[in-house]
């Protein structure tokens, strides 16, 4: 049959010519991706000859051969796994099945490091010949089937398919390394490499020199190993290989669960977040083997989703091994695992925990997925709310639940929050001020799923979580500390004003009224308890969803403050009445800066602004 040329999807063009032009160092991962599918192949084969025994006449043992050729500069790596059929070649080799490639496109930095740990996470490892290779051919024979493929590029665009009637079962991966890539043909380089990243591949891998073949890993699977026997080195590189990551784990758990069910679990969690963390499509980060066989690594029942940042590997006896995705969702031996992993890593986060420096650099990246089991329906929530860490009013130092209840005042019911974008703007938002005023700590909240987790995460040890903007009681029974505030305004006396605030400002507000919990802020902004707060309503308008809220904020005014004494007086003086006007509509604007609001008509209150100035200058 004739030679098929067709073009790359314009994703993969682009992907490929980001790979060839700009991920140049680092280039030697090429060897781990192609092992690595060659991996999965093989292990895909194992597992389908479960299903179709019958196709067991045609595969010898599993192995993956590497052939370097110095005459014709060739690197070929070899496995004898499930193979490719045409689509497969079209549909894996020609475009890029996940919503991958455009996502991966967005998240490149320019950071080579970085952008190299990328094509390994979206699936685009294949691409990473280029790197090295300037033309690839790639001959395969899918399982079960009489004839062959060979796929061929030069990566640049095109690639082209032909029939093979030859091709033995499998699928064979040839480079013609560039010029200078030379010496990924010699043994000892070639040795090093698989030592470094594929050690752990439980197939042989196997070193062909003529007619000399070795096996150049250790091939057996490294959770299997003694703990003892395994070196720091050899568990960071199985991270970076199974986690398609280039840091260091900053946690490793590997233990031997044996009791109701058996199991064994290499665990990790990474330095730092990968990138797709947010992705609703991202799979889970956990392999699933049964007696060493690999099963699948698309497993949500077996990790939380707060912990959806773990990786690494569960093996357990107990499942058969030809389970499939339907029995993996029903059985007991799933939710059972479960429990155990996430009592064990909760465990391990608590001894971590203590050394407060060690664990702040794991909550900065993963705090904010982690907070998730505050309102995930599990029944961990109170071990998660000992793990959660905050900023707080105290000072810089992150602190937990239990730090902010050892420090409450006397008289001090509820747990107080207030919930932002920024910490600077929150640190400076006036409805703290008669926390400070206080000695009152209150956690400042940045993240938008804050805004979630206080709604459901009712109480900590029986303390409620409440936002400093519906302060109970039990804050007015605490005296404020500066003793030296001025008379306040009485209700009667205020009445006036705030009639006539009311008037001035219209639909913009729902209510005004006094408050004692300013101290030095002549005003500012709530919304009433059990709607949404400011910052909820900016993070939706944020999305795109319009809200209709603004009438119902209530505009909150200090009585002891000299501006709103000072307006008070001059509400009966009808010549000043523009004044009052101007400065109404300055303080309104001031209050809404102060939440971190954007103001409605900038130009206005510039202009009003700049008339107080001119009359503070004569
Ligand atoms: P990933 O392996 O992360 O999915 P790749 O770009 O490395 O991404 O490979 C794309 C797909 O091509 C694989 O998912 C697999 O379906 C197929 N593939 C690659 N190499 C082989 C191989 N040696 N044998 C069978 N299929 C392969």
């Amino acid at each position: 049959m004739a030679e098929e040329k067709m073009a790359f999807q314009a994703e993969v063009a682009k992907v490929l010519d980001i790979v060839i032009h700009s991920l140049y160092s680092n280039n030697e991962i090429f060897l781990r991706e192609l092992v690595s599918n060659a991996s999965d192949a093989c292990d895909k084969l194992r597992y389908a000859l479960l299903v179709h025994p019958e196709l067991a006449s045609q595969t010898g043992d599993f192995r993956i051969l590497i052939i370097p050729d110095k005459k014709a500069e060739t690197l070929t790596v070899q496995d004898n796994g499930i193979g490719m059929n045409k689509d497969d070649l079209i549909n894996h080799l020609g475009t890029i099945a996940r919503s991958g490639s455009s996502e991966f496109m967005k998240n490149l930095t320019g950071d080579k490091q970085k952008d190299m740990a990328l094509i390994g996470q979206f699936g685009v490892g294949f691409y990473a010949s280029f790197m090295v290779a300037d033309r690839v051919v790639v001959k395969t024979k899918k399982a079960g089937d009489a004839c062959g493929w060979i796929w061929e590029s030069d990566g640049a665009g095109a690639f082209s398919i032909k029939e093979d009637k030859e091709a033995p079962l499998g699928t064979s991966v040839s480079l013609h390394l560039k010029k200078d890539m030379l010496d990924y043909l010699e043994p000892i380089r070639i040795r090093h490499l698989i030592k470094q990243y594929s050690d752990h591949i439980s197939w042989p891998i196997v070193l062909k020199e003529g007619e000399k073949e070795e096996t150049i890993n250790a091939a057996s699977a490294l959770w299997t190993r003694n703990k003892k026997e395994i070196t720091d080195a050899q568990y960071k590189d199985f991270y970076q290989s199974v986690s398609h990551a280039f840091d260091a784990p900053w946690m490793i758990l590997h233990y031997k669960a044996e009791g109701i069910i058996d199991y064994t679990a290499l665990l990790f969690i990474p330095t730092k977040p990968p990138f797709n963390l947010f992705q609703p499509d991202r799979k889970s980060g956990i392999q699933l083997y049964t007696n060493k066989v690999f099963i699948t690594d698309d497993v949500p029942e077996l990790m939380p989703y707060f912990l959806r940042f773990v990786t690494g590997v569960i093996d357990t006896n107990d499942l058969p091994l030809n389970v499939s995705r339907e029995m993996l969702q029903k059985t007991p031996v799933m939710s059972k695992i479960k429990k155990g992993i996430v009592h064990r890593i909760l465990g391990e986060l608590k001894k971590r925990a203590e050394n407060k420096e060690d664990y702040r650099a794991f909550w900065e990246s993963f705090g904010i997925v982690f907070k998730e089991g505050l309102y995930e329906p599990i029944d961990e929530r109170n071990d998660v709310a000992e793990l959660c860490r905050f900023h707080s009013t105290a000072g810089d130092e992150l602190i937990s639940f239990a730090d902010y209840v050892a420090r409450m005042k006397k008289g001090q019911e509820n747990i107080y929050y207030l919930t932002g974008t920024d910490l600077e703007t929150l640190k400076s938002n006036p409805q703290l001020e008669g926390f400070l005023a206080r000695g009152i700590e209150v956690l400042l909240l940045t993240d938008p799923i804050d805004e979630f987790w206080v709604q459901t995460f009712n109480d900590y040890q029986g303390k409620k979580i409440v936002s400093v903007m519906y302060a109970k009681s039990d804050i007015d029974s605490i005296q404020p500390e500066q003793t030296n505030l001025g008379e306040a305004l009485s209700p009667e006396a205020a009445a006036p004003l705030i009639q006539k605030i009311k008037d001035i400002l219209g639909k913009s507000v729902g209510d005004v009224r006094l408050t004692d919990r300013l101290t030095k802020s002549p005003m500012a902004l709530i919304t009433p308890e059990g709607q949404m707060s400011l910052n909820l309503e900016r993070l939706m308008r944020a999305n795109g969803q319009a809200t209709a809220f603004d009438s119902t904020r209530i505009l909150e005014l200090n009585p002891r403050h000299p501006i709103i004494i000072r307006l008070s007086a001059l509400v009966s003086d009808s010549a000043a009445d523009n004044k009052v006007q101007d400065a109404v509509w300055v303080l309104f604007d001031q209050a809404l800066i102060a939440a971190g609001e954007p103001i409605r008509q900038p130009a206005d209150f510039a202009e009003r602004l700049n008339r107080f100035i001119i009359g503070g200058l004569e």
